[in-house]
């Protein structure tokens, strides 16, 4: 059967890889002018900075990545696989813990910094591997439909406080999930335990990070046949609702034929991209006020050994001073309530290494859409921004003052540049506990969707997603086999 893919991100790499694998005929359409733009990375000053993946959880020899990756075949093609990643916790009470990776390293560290707590950090953990043990998808053992990914488990808070954890461990626990952009109050448990579990398991990366895994995905998109379309955004899906989707049109006029269509960019696009009266209104409105994660300003830097390598710091406000909304920071308040997310990389082979920073920001201000050239307004907020963040981190980072050196910043303008119709927001949209979450099939037959939008965020949550999707398309049985087999090899 022709497929078509669209968009070329970890989510429609993968969905192309398995359709192909499956005996399909498979086109991946890409806007931008080189593949996967956003997990592939950037390069400044001959310094590489991974954006879309710098550290994954569940990188253990029988991790769920790791899994995944060795069913997409790409797992031997990633090398110096590490799982030593560790998390320092600096709170602005001046505060300092850190956790490591693995689930009895945890309970360990637990128990030293916050004597008591290990027995809960044990149950804590041992419900996570429950959860990420409910589904198909996570699970090869499981043979049944996979309801669990798409269900609702309650709020992490409602773990968090029967976990009974002092403040700051607590706070700690819930930074995770504004990795993916929802405050704790707002956060499922169950996209938590799919999110930011496998982080407990093990954590790390790889040689290139990002980068090395498009160029193996590439390479196995290539011998399954996949046809790439680089540079050529789809403008619209052709279908009716009886026979549903039988072309896509690109933006240079190709109209492709095809019979299933799989779209990994944001909802908020079908309704240009489909003709009037295919979908529901009802749905149309739902599409359109998804909430989004919080925009976020983002720093990329250099450093030779002010930080250490693969090393993340969450400097967070005290947890007496955090509130459920305390991403909604204004700038006056960076110095004592935001939250602020350094990642150090490995060093290149001059020794210097790539520091990233995130700071979620609303995006209230700034102009709409993707201006070009930048109205001097928004030039000037942001020289400001910049400067106001690294003033904040070495604020709270002594050691880095004149140790470190920016090199480039991403705005959310930025962000709907980088990734062709996004809205600016750093994972798309939010997967509250309290919105209706997307279904990968639609009402237009063969019309799939996928990707950080429908599922979660993370290359986790979109190799799921992907599979979910060709799963909804094609039977699950059939992607899951794969997933089953891969096991029984070990
Ligand atoms: C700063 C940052 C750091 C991160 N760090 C990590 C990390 O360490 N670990 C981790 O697991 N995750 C991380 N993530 C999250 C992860 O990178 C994303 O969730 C994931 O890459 C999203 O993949 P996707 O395929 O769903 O979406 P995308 O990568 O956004 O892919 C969608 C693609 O579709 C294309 N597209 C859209 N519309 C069209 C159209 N009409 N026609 C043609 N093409 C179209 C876009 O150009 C885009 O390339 C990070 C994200 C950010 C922003």
């Amino acid at each position: 059967m022709r497929c078509v893919v669209i968009g070329s991100g970890i989510t429609g790499m993968t969905a192309a890889l398995l359709l192909a694998r499956q005996g399909h005929g498979v086109t991946l359409i890409e806007a931008c002018d080189h593949a996967a733009p956003l997990l592939r990375g950037f390069e400044r000053n001959e310094l590489r900075f991974d954006t879309g993946f710098h550290c994954g959880g569940g990188v253990h020899r029988d991790g769920i990545l790791r899994r995944w990756l060795r069913v997409l075949g790409v797992e031997a093609s990633l090398e110096g696989i590490t799982t030593s990643h560790s998390d320092v916790f600096m709170f602005s009470d001046g505060k300092e813990y850190r956790l490591p990776s693995g689930l009895r390293p945890v309970v360990a560290a637990s128990e030293r910094q916050f004597p008591g707590s290990g027995k809960p950090m044990e149950n804590f953990l041992l419900l996570i591997s429950q959860e990420l043990a409910s589904s198909p998808y996570l699970n090869p053992d499981i043979h049944s439909e996979p309801k669990g990914i798409l269900a609702d488990a309650g709020c992490l808070n409602d773990y968090l406080d029967k976990a009974g954890f002092p403040p700051h461990l607590r706070a700690m626990l819930s930074s995770r999930c504004l990795l993916y952009g929802v405050p704790p109050s707002l956060a499922s448990w169950r996209d938590y335990t799919l999110v930011a579990g496998p982080y407990f398991q093990s954590c790390g990366s790889w040689h290139g990070g990002g980068a090395a895994l498009v160029d193996a995905l590439m390479h196995a998109l290539q011998e399954a046949g996949v046809t790439l379309r680089l540079g050529c955004a789809v403008n619209a899906i052709e279908a009716d609702t009886i026979e549903g989707v039988h072309s896509v049109v690109l933006n240079d006029g190709t109209r492709m034929p095809c019979e299933r269509c799989f779209f990994t960019g944001h909802p908020s696009q079908l309704q240009s991209l489909l003709s009037h009266g295919l979908l529901r209104p009802a749905y149309l409105h739902h599409i359109a006020d998804l909430p989004e994660t919080n925009a976020a300003l983002l720093l990329f830097a250099e450093t030779y050994d002010a930080l250490r390598d693969d090393e993340s710091l969450f400097l967070l406000p005290s947890p007496y001073e955090m509130t459920t909304s305390d991403t909604e920071i204004s700038w006056a308040a960076i110095m004592a309530k935001s939250s602020i997310y350094v990642y150090c990389g490995r060093p290149a082979a001059d020794g210097r290494k790539p520091v990233m920073a995130v700071l979620f920001i609303p995006s209230a201000n700034l102009p709409e859409g993707n201006p070009q050239p930048r109205p001097s307004s928004y030039v000037a907020w942001k020289r400001q921004a910049v400067e106001s963040l690294r003033l904040a981190i070495e604020y709270r980072v002594p050691g880095l003052r004149g140790a470190w050196r920016i090199i480039d910043a991403a705005t959310p303008l930025t962000m709907r540049h980088w990734i062709y119709g996004s809205t600016g927001s750093l994972y798309g949209v939010s997967h509250q506990r309290t919105s209706m979450p997307l279904f990968p099939s639609t009402r237009v037959p063969g019309l799939f969707l996928a990707g950080q939008n429908v599922l979660l965020p993370g290359v986790l949550g979109g190799i799921v997603s992907a599979a979910v999707a060709v799963g909804f398309a094609f039977g699950h049985n059939t992607v899951l086999k794969e997933f089953r087999a891969c096991t029984a090899k070990e």
